[in-house]
């Protein structure tokens, strides 16, 4: 027989991780996307045109502006937010609620603004906030990776500096230390049993 667990209230599946830019949100995901297929990665919907290397449809939903302004008119992202000033990122709904609705483990990699909205809309979800070392290391990772003109590092910087400040926000933290063992934490709260 089903336990009440099982036919309980479905967000309980989704785990939400945020952290400032280039804290490595999207290397732990990538970990995550390989060594655990059985947790579900929400793939986002970005205006953002695609960098070197990027599949659409596996990294993100690269769309225009109007077809992104559709999806938020018709109800279907589940939050949305325009992120560094620029770009709009969010997560389509359907696929979320359907997984959910299959009882396979969520994970949404999105920006503070997003984690806020999915806060009231599935407030039972789980918050996680990865934390870099320190200030210098996410600067040295920013400048390190390379993909960002000087005017754009300076933006999300000054983002970063503004985020990390929401720590206390979150029902978790994880230290971005090393990806492999920030990865496994995050898988451990991602399969934990509901609160
Ligand atoms: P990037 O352009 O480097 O791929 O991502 C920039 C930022 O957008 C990251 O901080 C990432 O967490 C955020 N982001 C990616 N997808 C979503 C989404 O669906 N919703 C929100 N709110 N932010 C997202």
């Amino acid at each position: 027989p089903r336990s009440a667990e099982h036919t309980d209230a479905a967000p309980v599946g989704v785990t939400v991780l945020a952290g400032p830019t280039a804290v490595g949100k999207g290397t732990v995901s990538a970990a995550i996307r390989r060594d655990h297929p059985e947790i579900w990665l929400s793939v986002s919907a970005t205006t953002r045109p695609a960098r070197p290397g990027e599949i659409d449809g596996v990294h993100y939903f690269f769309v225009s502006e109007e077809e992104f302004t559709s999806l938020v008119e018709n109800g279907q992202m589940l939050e949305w937010a325009v992120v560094h000033g620029r770009h709009r990122y969010g997560t389509p709904r359907a696929r979320v609620e359907e997984m959910v609705a299959a009882g396979r483990p969520v994970l949404l990699e999105i920006d503070l603004a997003g984690a806020r909205q999915v806060r009231e809309t599935l407030p039972g979800a789980r918050f996680v906030f990865l934390a870099p070392p320190s200030w210098d290391e996410l600067v040295d990772r920013l400048v390190g990776r390379g993909t960002e003109t000087p005017e754009e590092r300076e933006r999300r910087l000054a983002t970063a500096r503004v985020e990390l400040a929401a720590e206390s926000e979150f029902d978790v933290t994880i230290v971005n230390d090393t990806v492999a063992e920030a990865a496994d934490r995050l898988v451990e709260l991602i399969l934990a049993p509901p609160r």
